[in-house]
């Protein structure tokens, strides 16, 4: 929700921006670091969601770790300030550069995909006399109930080892003197609003530690990955509940002693915090479709245009008129350069500005320079 203070001073602002909204951010920290100390879980945030520099600050200040995925990540959490004995190391395709670059650096660990990416991390440490940190990520074939493109732990994806494989994992571990073990680890879906799915994600989550226990290999870490949804209907409901989250983990994990449970959660820390601002360049009304042409398009947002996503639209300038169906498309030149289709909005005109809500989460990361865009801005409510 926006104050009239808020809406004049983006009124004298150049659009488009992503407006940061810093007090939601740390109250939306503050309250999963005091859920998860509750339990003594470890959290790492997914930087891929928002690497925004002064969202990191917050987020590291907090004592949270990082999740990686690139090499790039890696190192930009470590220019931040991170704690390098908390930064975790993900991915299917990490190249042989980026493992060099996390050895170098020490980091806490790797998420290993394949048994093949084991025999090169091996290689790689024992040419730098060092011993790897593997923890590996399981597929475990349990369905997130989220949307079919940002699913991750079903037998069809490509992500983490099939249970057929861990034999082989296991064998491997054995064998390679410069990899030292210490858990496994679960990323399943992103948007994930059905709690019950975390339920059967414990489950196996429980399986595959007695899996690898009963073969002898101590198993110190249980990182159970990311996902929680966020509310994109209702964007001023904005902390999502992360005491009943962490409660589920807590009773239906088989948490030995000293074991440490870890999570990685992106979008549930930063989505509600930012929204997209803009301003309406032109208004088109066909004879079977309204359109608004916003000066934001799918280079500055691509979920919509990527996978169907939804965020909830607002007319800024107009109150509850009388009000009409639009299609909110961007300038781009592509037909899926589009916010939202039929979307009820107060009749809306030029210079009219808009805001495009829970837009903290994949937003301006997947920023593009494509039709040879401007770099996107963003303005933080400090500045307010
Ligand atoms: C993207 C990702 C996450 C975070 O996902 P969210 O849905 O943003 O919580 C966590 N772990 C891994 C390995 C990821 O790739």
């Amino acid at each position: 929700m926006f104050s009239n203070k808020d809406i004049s001073h983006f009124a004298n602002l150049e659009t488009p921006f992503y407006y940061y909204d810093l007090n939601l951010l740390q109250d939306t920290l503050n309250t999963c670091a005091a859920a998860a100390k509750l339990y003594n879980f470890h959290v790492h945030y997914a930087m891929k969601a928002n690497f925004n520099a002064k969202v990191l600050q917050s987020i590291k200040a907090v004592g949270f770790g990082a999740d990686c995925v690139s090499g790039g990540e890696v190192s930009k959490a470590i220019e931040t300030g991170f704690d390098k004995g908390q930064i975790v190391f993900a991915g299917v395709g990490k190249s042989d550069k980026e493992i060099n670059l996390a050895l170098d650096q020490n980091i806490f660990c790797f998420n290993v995909e394949s048994v093949q990416e084991l025999e090169v991390i091996n290689e790689l440490a024992a040419k730098k006399g060092k011993k790897a940190s593997v923890a590996i990520r399981i597929n475990p074939n349990v369905d997130a109930h989220t949307h079919h493109n940002i699913t991750t732990g079903l037998d069809e994806n490509k992500f983490g080892v099939n249970s057929w494989d861990l034999p082989q994992c296991a064998e491997m571990l054995r064998a390679s003197a410069n990899l030292e073990f210490v858990g496994i680890h679960f990323h399943i879906g992103s948007q994930i609003t059905n709690l019950d799915v975390y339920k059967n994600l414990c489950v196996r989550v429980n399986e595959f530690a007695i899996w690898f226990e009963e073969r002898g290999f101590a198993v110190k870490v249980l990182n159970v990955g990311g996902g929680l949804g966020i509310d994109y209907h209702n964007p001023d409901q904005q902390i999502p509940d992360f005491a009943n989250y962490f409660k589920i983990f807590s009773d239906f994990l088989d948490i030995k002693p000293g074991q440490e449970v870890h999570f990685e959660l992106g979008r549930a820390l930063v989505g509600q915090s930012a929204s997209l601002i803009s301003r309406v360049l032109y208004v088109k009304n066909g004879k079977k479709k309204n359109f608004v042409i916003l000066d934001a398009g799918m280079t500055e947002l691509m979920r919509p245009a990527l996978y169907q996503a939804y965020h909830k639209i607002e007319n800024l300038t107009r109150g509850n008129e009388a009000t009409l169906k639009y299609d909110i498309v961007g300038p781009i030149c592509e037909s899926t350069d589009c916010f939202g289709k039929e979307v009820e909005q107060p009749e809306s005109f030029r210079g009219d500005l808009y805001a495009i809500r829970s837009a903290g989460a994949y937003g301006e990361v997947m920023a593009s320079k494509y039709n040879l865009r401007d770099e996107i801005r963003s303005v933080y409510s400090e500045e307010a």
